[in-house]
């Protein structure tokens, strides 16, 4: 078991982007209901060792060449800072004098030895998805102990010392976190975090739409009123 695998190479903004998952199964310290990878039987935030390691490396550093890519963005099966070889990974790629875009879902954004390796990235995306400490543990069910107030402030004091491009990813969900009340909360959560770029988005994965999914017009609102005085 190991080895990374990659989507297709696609522009964006001009760029040529590789996106690879640097995890051979789901890690995730969140366990999300509606998670489109399946459920976390590895619920984990310390990192650990993965088969295949070098081969895979060489494999990378084969791919940045023959793709010629020009930005290469770490999306991996869950948590990708828990691969305990991330930091050489992403050292590789900077010798290749690529810059990065790390995905991570945030919460583990606030410890030092994580804060470490995503400083080194030019581009880190946190996420949020629900609003109320009770909707994250029964539908993002994280690692035990974890709260709502911790995830954001995480978020929050990473950013306040990143000097890169943090991407802020919100997913707009039916019946958790489209009502005004929530639509206010977000924003206030934005505007602690202060990202650079904010991305709204809402469930497109069809097993989950019929539950979760909301309209189109419903979505425009929503975006509108939460970009409002921001952008
Ligand atoms: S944070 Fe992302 S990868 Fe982790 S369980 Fe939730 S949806 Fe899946």
């Amino acid at each position: 078991m190991g080895g990374f695998s990659y989507k297709d190479i696609y522009v964006e903004d001009g760029r040529r982007v590789l996106e690879v998952d640097i995890l051979p199964e789901k890690y995730c310290n969140f366990d999300c209901i509606f998670c489109p990878i399946g459920r976390s039987h590895n619920k984990v935030d310390t990192q650990r060792p993965f088969d295949k390691i070098i081969s895979s490396m060489i494999e990378l550093e084969n791919m940045i060449e023959n793709t010629n890519a020009e930005l290469i963005f770490i999306n991996s099966k869950g948590e990708a800072l828990i691969n305990d070889k991330i930091d050489d990974i992403i050292d590789l790629i900077k010798v290749k004098g690529l810059p990065i875009r790390l995905l991570s879902n945030g919460y583990l954004l606030g410890r030092d030895e994580y804060i470490k390796i995503a400083n080194k990235c030019d581009e880190v995306v946190g996420e949020i998805k629900v609003i109320t400490e009770k909707d994250f543990q029964k539908v993002q069910r994280p690692i035990e102990r974890y709260t709502l107030l911790e995830y954001i402030s995480n978020m929050v004091s990473f950013n306040k010392q990143y000097k890169g491009i943090f991407i802020f990813e919100i997913t707009i969900l039916n019946g958790y976190n489209d009502d005004e009340e929530s639509i206010e909360k977000i924003k206030n959560i934005i505007e602690m975090i202060s990202p650079n770029k904010i991305i709204i988005t809402r469930m497109e994965d069809e097993r989950f739409k019929k539950k979760l999914g909301i309209t189109d017009e419903r979505f425009e609102e929503v975006s509108n009123a939460l970009l409002k005085g921001i952008v």
